[in-house]
């Protein structure tokens, strides 16, 4: 039934998470081996290697790989990659040599997370990296400066998962790529429409994914739940956010709300390709591409992340953007609405800034319901009223 689906990105799933019952000997063996530490994006990234959402990846990504992805979106095969997958630990590289196996170390928590037989030691041009996959070289921008403050050197190899760093149990709806396809293969459907999101859901948000579920079988909602940045509001508290919308404005047997570990880049459009490939291997056959999707600042044009798939060759993706423009309500209109379907000047529709809203909800002022439903609103107020008792 789940051969109805989907393929993979590059063909099938490659998941290299050990599972439970051989992990304490591979643990008790790992402790011996030289420990190479991992930030939490890298840890964020094995994780995602180890549960098949980056496939066809089976580990860091070595210097022919690399070069491709940085240049031409392309690993070496020719196998279409946007950003690069690597380790560059910043404590460097000394004494490890090419076919070794190492330990690789949380930095933060100091859990052994996995293994890599080590196949290959590179210089790269973090520079060059940033101009390429960024766009930008300035430092100011959060996924660039994580590049500059990465080691000198990449080590590359396949690895062994052996820890997904606590996520499945501080998230219950934490899900791997093939627990999901056997959901929708469960559920019979073939087209299935992906939502990411690092944010509550206001009604907006409601009306573009519903408009991907008039035209699909299934909507996938899937929030990132990897660090973020400062300022941003804690998954947990998302969640909330999340759960009261489901209960009361999507119908049950058509909606699926997952979790998945990785860590923003905010590398708009080629973050967005990145995040369509996850969701292929996670079988989804659409992702909503908003305005400025993973973007930060004032890095990329607002349709950058929508055009950058126009350039990828069929056949290269499978799965197709849906490329939706800001959504609002619209008081002439008495409706949901967006430049591509509204006639009204700006005045008509009701717009609140992301900062003016945290300055409603910190002073437990709610916005009108045409903006967002009140049961996600109350869940934000309890949190910034919590915020301020804490502070
Ligand atoms: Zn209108």
């Amino acid at each position: 039934m789940s051969s109805s689906l989907i393929a993979p990105h590059g063909g099938r799933l490659v998941a290299p998470l050990v599972p439970p019952s051989e992990r304490a000997a591979k643990l008790s063996h790992a402790a011996g081996l030289p420990a190479v530490r991992l930030t939490s994006r890298e840890v964020s990234d094995l994780i995602m290697i180890g549960m098949g959402a980056f496939s066809p990846l089976a580990g860091f990504m070595g210097e022919a790989d690399y070069r491709g992805v940085v240049t031409d979106m392309r690993m070496a095969d020719g196998t279409l990659w946007p950003i690069p997958i690597t380790l560059a630990p910043a404590a460097g590289v000394d004494g490890i040599t090419p076919g070794q196996e190492v330990a690789l170390v949380d930095d933060d928590s100091g859990e052994i997370m996995g293994t890599m037989r080590v196949e290959e030691l590179f210089s790269y041009d973090k520079r060059a990296e940033a101009r390429h996959v960024f766009r930008s070289e300035d430092e100011a921008h959060p996924g660039v400066a994580k590049v500059y403050a990465q080691g000198d050197t990449c080590l590359a190899g396949p690895v062994e998962v052996l820890s997904e760093g606590g996520y499945p149990e501080r998230f219950p709806e934490y899900a791997r790529p093939a627990e999901v396809r056997a959901l929708f293969a469960e559920r019979g459907w073939q087209t299935v429409a992906a939502f990411q999101t690092r944010n509550p859901l206001h009604r907006s948000h409601e009306y573009l994914t519903k408009v991907a579920l008039e035209i699909s079988d299934g909507l996938f909602i899937h929030p990132i739940v990897g660090k973020l940045k400062e300022g941003d509001i804690p998954a947990e508290v998302r969640q909330r956010c999340y759960q009261v919308l489901l209960d009361s404005y999507y119908p049950e047997d058509r909606v699926l709300l997952r979790v998945y570990p990785m860590e923003m880049r905010y590398g708009g459009p080629r973050e967005a390709v990145l995040h369509a490939i996850i969701r292929q291997n996670f079988g989804c056959t659409h992702l909503c591409v908003g305005r400025d999707h993973a973007g930060v600042g004032k890095y990329y044009g607002p349709f950058d992340a929508q055009a950058i798939f126009d350039e990828i060759p069929p056949g290269d993706l499978l799965i197709r953007p849906l490329k939706f423009d800001n959504t609002f309500w619209c008081r002439a209109c008495q409706s949901m609405a967006s430049s591509k379907t509204c006639p009204h000047p700006p005045e008509h529709h009701l717009s609140i800034s992301g900062t003016k809203l945290r300055e409603m909800l910190s002073a437990g002022e709610l916005p009108p319901e045409e903006f967002s439903r009140r049961e996600v609103l109350q869940v934000l107020v309890e949190y910034y009223r919590s915020m301020a008792a804490g502070a």
